[in-house]
């Protein structure tokens, strides 16, 4: 079964078997799939391309969410866009004192994981200090008054809905909705199989934002080798955070984690030549 449409990354496929098929439908948005696996368990897949799976969300999610929020040092809110598997909900909530806002155009994704992925989201939907909107996050953040002091764009890849939250646009009205010191993180693709959407959101986020960045790390689930989170601020601090600090942040929250640590959050910056250069080159 083909999982990768020739849009994400031409060429390449990754060819996963499909055990079993518990959901498949076209909603108006998106063509919604889950299937189980027997490497990875669970796999959730938006219009052929793997979103998360039960067995690697992990690594993702914990990278998306404690790199911002131990750099950041105090974060009181947290807004999502995109996310609806729950699961950067459920990491958010493994933070004390913290209010998170999650805004998804699907709610049948929402609904969907919870049905049948229920460890991603961990009983977070449930959680009283989470607030889920149905909406086009490109919308919600052009009109909300609110502001965060990290936001999480955990899209889909730039096609289809989720294209609208690759633009200088959307970055901008997220910008505006940042607290002083505050952080967007985003789902920016592998790399070396995604090199211009790298590129582009690298531009865009440079034209808005005084630091910005790439941090990386290997999903087993997508294909090509390491993925990259974009990273953007105008604190110039937060990137280059000291061990110190972000461990003792680390071992005061007191939350237990299975990738994340303070070492590798720090080293999950430091970017390998021929993706500086993908960043550098005319
Ligand atoms: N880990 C995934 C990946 O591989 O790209 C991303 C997570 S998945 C849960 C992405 C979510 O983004 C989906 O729930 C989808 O409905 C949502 N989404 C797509 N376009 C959106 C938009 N314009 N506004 C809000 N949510 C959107």
């Amino acid at each position: 079964m083909e999982l990768f449409d020739e849009g994400l990354h031409s060429g390449v496929n990754l060819a996963l078997n499909v055990e079993k098929i518990l959901y498949r439908e076209k909603t108006d948005l998106q063509d919604l799939m889950i299937f189980e696996n027997s490497q990875f368990g669970r796999v959730m897949s938006l219009d052929g391309a793997v979103q998360t799976t039960e067995k690697d969300e992990f690594i993702y999610h914990e990278m998306f969410v404690h790199v911002p929020v131990f750099a950041h040092g105090n974060v009181r809110n947290a807004l999502i866009i995109g996310g609806g598997d729950g699961g950067a909900a459920r990491q958010l909530m493994k933070h004390d004192g913290i209010e998170v806002t999650l805004v998804d155009i699907d709610r049948t994704v929402i609904e969907l994981s919870q049905k049948f992925m229920p460890s991603i989201s961990g009983g977070a939907f449930e959680d009283p200090r989470l607030d889920i909107v149905i909406a086009d996050g490109c919308q919600y953040v052009k009109n909300t008054a609110e502001k965060w002091d990290v936001i999480i764009v955990d899209s889909t890849d730039p096609h289809g809905p989720g294209e609208v939250l690759y633009t200088e646009e959307f970055y901008a009205d997220c910008k505006a909705c940042l607290s002083d010191g505050g952080i967007i993180v985003t789902q920016n693709g592998v790399p070396f199989v995604q090199e211009t959407e790298l590129r582009s959101s690298y531009d865009r986020l440079k034209s808005l934002f005084s630091d910005v960045s790439f941090y990386l790390a290997a999903i087993p689930s997508y294909v090509g080798g390491s993925m990259a989170f974009g990273w953007a601020t105008n604190d110039t601090t937060l990137r280059k955070s000291p061990l110190l600090g972000l461990t003792n942040r680390y071992v005061e929250a007191g939350i237990d984690t299975d990738y994340y640590t303070p070492e590798v959050h720090q080293a999950a910056f430091s970017l390998p030549l021929h993706i500086q250069r993908m960043l550098t080159k005319d």
